[in-house]
């Protein structure tokens, strides 16, 4: 074995063997696989070998197409079958809504490039013959669907990366891994030492063993599966004869089952109710070719609905029934990159379909090794969408409920229970309270909207039971005012001698002034976006009264000011003196007082919640050597409440001393003023487009702010309003959001953020070369807002544009726009026909709906509300 290496890769099952595959085909070939046993002694060597294109991810779908497509490239260069049989099949839809579901993957299918056709359930029985037609409502057929050698793939893999200059040491165990003061990664196994750049987790069915070699707890659990292979069937052998072909796979959704020809006889396998995770707390290193006792009780229920709706079964012997452990991340999607905080080690695990998404899951790594980019939106599987929230506990609770769901259909407007509530602010009871129906994101509570007494969500794909009371929230803001808990923003404090120069090479906008924010996207070198902040420049103080709140002594004032008065206006005590004892994470250095000599501005960076690890990777990848910047997640150090509507300042009014009118704190104006007894950071900004404040606060006085902000605008007919009044709102001011409109694979300019950004500015930021070049080609695509014609449902996102007949773009997100009284969608469509307004159809539930592009925003076009 070498003692040196560019890159490890931990593990030969079907991920790591694809791993080192794609690093060597790419030129890396210093690169090493340990295998601690034979290649495939995961969960590899059991599995189904079932493959197939779908997926409720649009961008991981196209890796799963890459994944297919790769198999003929590595048999060839390998010499090694695979034993790829590409059959085709067919997804069943046994209820009404399981076909509604089918049908927008069919449209969804169609900018995907995946061929997808909805047919008739007696169709399906044609192509299917083993299927009972009267059993099903409809069926899609696909094209894209068969199943391979999962031994003969992970060995074409390795034999192919062998060929390139890539080594493989089998009966090689990894025992201990440690980052040495160089940064290189000292890998310690049975067999000796070997120091390596680059560390892969790709450890299946161990890699949390793996994980924990360098401090990781991974959110991975392995559960229970089963498949049964029948005896020969003489109705296999028949369709054999009589067709010359193999009898097509098929996924019968409601019975929870997949279906495929083995042999003389079938393949049935089940994703049953009651499923069992497999070695909960660690998994046992002797554990290897051997199966699991199966446990035909278990699955009974899926199997009694598939002898239904397969009666050849019935009739059926059962040759054998496999049952092995395979790894799952809480939502079912891989865990794949480089891990924040631990520079040169990455992970590629989690991934419960090996042969669908292998391929696709090692053409990222080694893109993102040797580029420094994925090469794709892997956002779906980038392991910095969980945070250390993500527990072992949390884990179980959700995978356990992923694998039971598998095969569900997840309503636009179901929020599932497991494993929460898990992350709440100090106001979740006091919501609650109040009808609050919850909805969560980056393992944070958040209300969706607010329900009656005995009023709840009816699951469906059209609009439903929140439907009014979302409209009376939106009401609520437009004609009074709202307000609403956004504590689920990331926040990330910027300081540091060098923060100002760092985040002007960071952010692609022109930096705020002090006391001011700005809208900041933050690029990828080749232009990519990546962030869509509002970025705040808070000014260090060093003592006396703060600088941007003149006492107020106008009207209002007075049922405050014995609340507040100890605290204002006779000077702020912390910033008076010297000490910077135990700073608060808002007022830590705006009240400590800045570098001696020097003025050094604090930055407050506000983001989407979910992509807080995400970030923080980002930032720490690109922090200056010397020390000069520092970067903190705030997390819920810092929470927030909100308040818009045309009466949301004279509410403020009420509850704080401070000089709140347009002239002294206009738009996007941000400042430190106490808010009744609570110390706040206010900023002049609103998500929902008309005027509104953002209140940020430590959690302590959460319930305070609350209160008093509902006290105070009661006279107003305050209400309290929820993310789903939000978007409504936001699609009427066609404002994108991270993870929709803004993504990496859209440009500035394609994403309309292009205003933000500084394109003159001295400062070369990254991305600027990339992001100049699309100013001037103009980018490919461009995010534009439709009104859609829609009766009783509303497109939710990844739907197809048809322009003129043909699907030229796809929905990122939509809704119905209470205010403006129209359906909304926004989405991507070619440049070419960005500037045309007529021949647009929006494809939802198994029809295509008229579609017209806005030319302005639904409301307040001119900002008069926003920034009067
Ligand atoms: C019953 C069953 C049916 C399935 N059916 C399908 C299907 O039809 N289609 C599909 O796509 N997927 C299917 N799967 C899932 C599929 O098996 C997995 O997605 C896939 O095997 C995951 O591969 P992997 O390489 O990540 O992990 P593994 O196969 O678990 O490989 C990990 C490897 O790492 C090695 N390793 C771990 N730790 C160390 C260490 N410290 N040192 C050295 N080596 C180490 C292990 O020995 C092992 O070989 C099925 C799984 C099961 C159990």
């Amino acid at each position: 074995m070498k003692s040196h290496a560019r890159v490890v890769v931990i593990g030969g099952g079907v991920v790591g063997c694809s791993v080192l595959y794609h690093l060597a085909r790419a030129g890396w070939t210093d690169v090493v696989l340990l295998e601690r046993d034979e290649l495939t002694s995961g969960s590899t060597w059991h599995a189904a070998g079932g493959m197939h294109t779908v997926n409720g991810d649009p961008n991981v779908a196209k890796l799963q197409k890459y994944t297919i497509n790769l198999y003929k490239e590595i048999e060839e260069l390998s010499g090694q079958a695979t034993g790829v049989h590409l059959t085709g099949g067919v997804m069943l839809a046994a209820t009404t809504a399981r076909m509604d579901w089918l049908r927008n993957l069919v449209a969804k299918g169609r900018y995907l490039g995946i061929e997808l056709e909805e047919i008739s359930a007696a169709e399906a029985g044609e192509l299917m013959p083993l299927l009972d037609p009267g059993e099903f409502v409809g069926a899609v057929r696909t094209v894209v669907d068969g199943h391979l050698d999962p031994s003969g793939v992970t060995h074409a893999y390795a034999k192919a990366a062998r060929k390139l200059g890539a080594s493989v040491e089998r009966f090689t165990k990894v025992e201990g891994i440690a980052r040495r003061p160089d940064g290189l990664w000292q890998v310690s196994t049975n067999k000796g030492e070997i120091v390596a750049e680059h560390v892969v987790n790709a450890g299946g069915l161990w890699a949390r063993e793996v994980g924990r070699m360098v401090g990781l707890e991974l959110p991975v659990l392995a559960m229970e599966h089963m498949y049964l292979i029948t005896e020969d069937m003489p109705e296999v052998a028949a369709w054999n004869a009589k067709t010359g072909t193999e009898i097509i796979h098929a996924i019968d959704f409601d019975g929870e089952l997949y279906l495929r020809q083995e042999r003389g006889g079938m393949l049935m396998g089940t994703y049953e109710k009651a499923g069992k995770p497999w070695s909960e707390v660690e998994t046992p290193w002797n554990f290897g070719h051997e199966l699991l006792e199966p446990d035909l009780d278990r699955i009974a229920p899926s199997l009694e609905v598939g002898f239904r709706h397969f009666p050849a079964f019935q009739k059926t012997g059962i040759k054998q029934i496999i049952n092995g452990p395979f790894t799952f991340a809480p939502d079912g999607n891989p865990l794949v990159g480089p891990v924040r905080g631990l520079p040169g080690f990455w992970v590629a695990c989690g991934v419960m379909a090996g042969f669908s998404q292998g391929g696709g899951v090692g053409l990222a790594i080694a893109n993102w090794m040797i580029e420094g980019d994925p090469g794709a939106d892997i956002w779906a599987m980038d392991v910095a969408r969980y945070g250390d929230w993500a527990s072992m506990a949390y884990t179980n609770a959700k995978v356990r409920e992923n694998y039971s769901r598998r095969f569900s259909i997840r309503f636009p407007n179901e929020e599932l229970p497991a494993g929460r509530p898990l992350r709440t602010t100090p106001v979740y009871d006091r919501l609650s309270e109040k009808g609050a129906q919850w909805g969560v994101a980056y393992g944070l509570e958040m209300p969706l909207w607010y329900a009656p007494e005995g009023v709840k969500d009816d699951f469906s794909w059209r609009r439903s039971t929140d439907f009014e009371h979302v409209g009376r929230e939106v009401a609520t803001v437009r004609e009074r005012v709202g307000l609403s808990e956004i504590s689920s923003f990331a926040k990330y404090r910027v300081t540091g001698a060098g923060a100002e120069a760092w985040l002007d090479r960071m952010l692609a906008c022109r930096l705020p002034k002090p006391g001011r924010m700005t809208l900041a996207p933050m690029l990828k070198e080749d232009g990519g976006l990546i962030g869509d902040f509002t970025v705040a420049c808070l000014m260090a103080q060093r003592g006396g009264p703060p600088p941007f709140i003149p006492p107020h002594k106008g009207e209002g004032v007075a049922d405050v000011e014995s609340l507040s008065a100890a605290s204002e206006p006779g000077g702020n005590d912390d910033a008076k003196g010297a000490s910077t004892t135990s700073p608060s994470p808002l007022w830590g250095r705006v009240r400590g007082g800045g570098m001696p000599g020097s003025d050094p501005a604090e930055y407050l960076i506000f983001g989407s919640g979910i992509a807080e690890q995400f970030h923080m990777r980002w930032f720490e990848r690109h922090l200056p050597v010397d020390g000069s910047v520092q970067v903190e997640a705030l997390g819920l150090g810092i929470v927030g409440l909100s308040i818009a509507g045309p009466d949301a300042r004279r509410v403020l009014e009420k509850v704080t001393r401070a000089d709140v009118s347009n002239a002294a704190f206009p738009f996007m104006a941000i400042r430190r003023m106490d808010v009744a007894m609570a110390p706040c950071l206010v900023g002049r900004v609103s998500y929902t487009g008309d005027l509104g404040y953002e209140i940020w606060m430590e959690p302590e006085y959460q319930r305070h702010v609350l209160d008093v902000l509902l006290g105070a605008g009661a006279e107003f007919g305050i209400g309290l309003f929820g993310a789903r009044a939000l978007n409504s709102m936001r699609l009427e001011k066609s404002y994108g959001s991270w993870a929709r409109e803004y993504r990496p694979i859209y440009g500035p300019l394609e994403a309309g953020l292009d205003r933000f950004v500084a394109y003159d500015k001295s400062a070369d930021f990254i991305g600027k070369s990339a992001a100049l070049a699309e100013k001037s080609n103009g980018g490919k695509l461009r995010l534009r807002s439709f009104a859609v014609e829609a009766v009783d449902a509303d497109v939710i996102g990844d739907e197809p544009i048809w322009h003129r007949g043909e699907v030229k773009g796809w929905v990122t997100s939509g809704g119905y726009a209470h205010h403006a009284g129209t359906s909304v969608a926004l989405g991507y469509v070619p440049k070419e026909i960005a500037g045309e307004r007529e021949g647009f159809e929006i494809e939802f539930l198994g029809r295509r709906h008229r579609a017209r592009m806005l030319d302005t925003v639904l409301f307040d076009p001119d900002f008069t509300r926003m920034r009067g």
